[in-house]
């Protein structure tokens, strides 16, 4: 893996109430978002904050987003040994905060 990994711009979209932000089919690889409920590869995996020991506030998942499916607009082949972010086996890293400790976690689920 490189030193420094290939580099993506993220757009930004607020979703309206009542929808979800991700399809539920052919979603692998493009589950990447901020905010909600984790949409978790495995059982729910809440940190707990190490200064105040409250569970954490979920802020972001970032998905195995070049996954390579026809669904995935950034799929990259996976037989050609040029993905980078694929953790594990189509995982997943979610990342928490504790706003009253402004401290951070991340969890690294495999798919
Ligand atoms: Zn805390």
């Amino acid at each position: 893996m490189p030193e420094v990994l290939r580099e993506y711009r993220i757009k930004f979209e607020k979703v309206p109430e009542g929808e979800p932000a991700i399809p539920a089919d052919e979603n692998l690889g493009i589950r990447s978002k901020l905010g909600g409920e984790p949409i978790w590869c495995q059982k729910p995996e809440v940190p707990k904050c190490k200064g105040c020991k409250e569970k954490m506030t979920f802020v972001a998942q970032i998905d195995s987003m070049e996954h390579d499916e026809g669904h995935n607009p950034n799929r990259i082949n996976c037989l050609g040994n040029d993905q980078q972010y694929m953790f594990g086996d189509v995982g997943m890293v979610y990342v928490f905060v504790c706003f009253d400790c402004m401290e951070t976690k991340s969890v690294l689920q495999c798919g």
